[in-house]
């Protein structure tokens, strides 16, 4: 299915799914799947019911994944896969030949909604990787306030004629564009940088968000001390989900401590790190080795999947599914993408050299 508010992405998606089709049926032929004595670890975000119309922020492409999607991945992911817990992976035991975790970052309520009936249908356990600032002072993550804002400039036609921001200003349709742009130009800063460029452009549009979208879009403490009873288990996602690439090794350590200082209240956190966006560029072996002084036994991105395991040291890469295409998400999660990026990579300094 395509996304209207992002043809050209789904398009993509399309693309590379039917590209990508005799690589993911040569990895299933051989009944590896790409996954032999490898841990495939699946990141989702949110979970939507029912896609609704007319918000950008409950509506697109890049965090939502409709629930009927949802159940079609896992069903297809129970039957290749052994979906282990994440205690299973830190225990340093054996794993099964074709593993798989679950992961959820940032902590919407619909996770608890509408992911954890599912999950428990076929007696699943996930992992979420929750923001510190979220747990400690119900605050709403920068993402979430600039998502807001430009959701409701768009419904109330407002332009967002700020010159700072890139992007095609303030048309509809463009606002995918403005959003990326803006969140490349934030991720850089400070959080008090961030928060401080949030609260001028949100008074300039009459845009605040109300007080209660933190209680209402983000899972509450009781409602994690249920999943952790159920076996579910709490990782850290930082304290304000900024760009760790961006920030010296003492402020990569603060962000790790002060969130797992909220998390400890939690009897299932356990020391293991989500980069937040997770992406090449958003992290560096600096990153990693701050982490790991910190405590932290993993570190999970979003750079593909799947892994060796174990042999991939103190890294996993985690496949994002938020796709309307099957096809894509089985390229992806057979390591399809991973793979041509890697060739891709291994051309790139032959081609300079030339
Ligand atoms: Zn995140």
């Amino acid at each position: 299915m395509l996304n209207p508010d992002n043809y050209t992405r789904s398009l993509r998606q399309w693309f590379y799914g039917v590209a990508g089709l005799p690589w993911t049926f040569s990895r299933m032929k051989t009944g590896r799947a790409g996954n032999e004595g490898s841990l495939l670890v699946l990141c989702y975000h949110r979970i939507v019911g029912r896609r609704r119309r007319g918000g950008f922020c409950d509506n697109h492409l890049f965090i939502n994944l409709p629930e009927k999607v949802f159940i079609r991945q896992i069903k297809w992911l129970t039957r290749r896969y052994q979906v282990v817990s994440l205690d299973r992976v830190l225990s340093g035991h054996r794993l099964p030949q074709r593993s798989a975790l679950i992961t959820f970052d940032d902590g919407f309520t619909d996770i608890y909604e509408i992911a954890r009936p599912i999950l428990n249908f076929f007696r699943l356990p996930a992992t979420l990787f929750l923001i510190g600032s979220v747990i400690r002072e119900r605050k709403i993550p920068w993402i979430t306030r600039l998502h807001w804002l430009l959701d409701h400039a768009r419904e109330k036609g407002l332009k967002l004629g700020d010159p700072s921001l890139p992007g095609k200003n303030g048309y509809p349709g463009g606002y995918a564009d403005i959003l990326a742009g803006t969140k490349a130009l934030l991720k850089e800063k400070d959080i008090h940088e961030i928060d401080e460029y949030l609260s001028g452009l949100e008074e300039r549009l009459g845009a605040a968000p109300p007080r209660e979208l933190a209680e209402r879009r983000f899972i509450s403490d009781e409602k994690i001390r249920d999943l952790c009873s159920m076996g579910w288990t709490v990782g850290n996602h930082t304290d304000h989900h900024l760009n760790l690439a961006s920030l010296g090794h003492e402020r990569v350590c603060g962000e790790i401590k002060d969130a797992a200082g909220a998390l400890s209240r939690f009897k299932g956190c356990r020391p293991v790190l989500a980069v937040p966006f997770g992406v090449e560029g958003s992290f560096s072996p600096q990153t990693v080795d701050a982490a790991r002084m910190c405590g932290m036994e993993y570190v999970f991105t979003t750079c593909g999947g799947p892994n060796r395991f174990p042999g991939s040291g103190a890294v996993l890469d985690r496949v994002i599914c938020e796709t309307f295409s099957g096809l894509y998400f089985r390229f992806l999660a057979s390591g399809g993408k991973k793979a041509a990026e890697n060739t891709l990579a291994r051309m790139r300094p032959a081609r300079r050299r030339q």
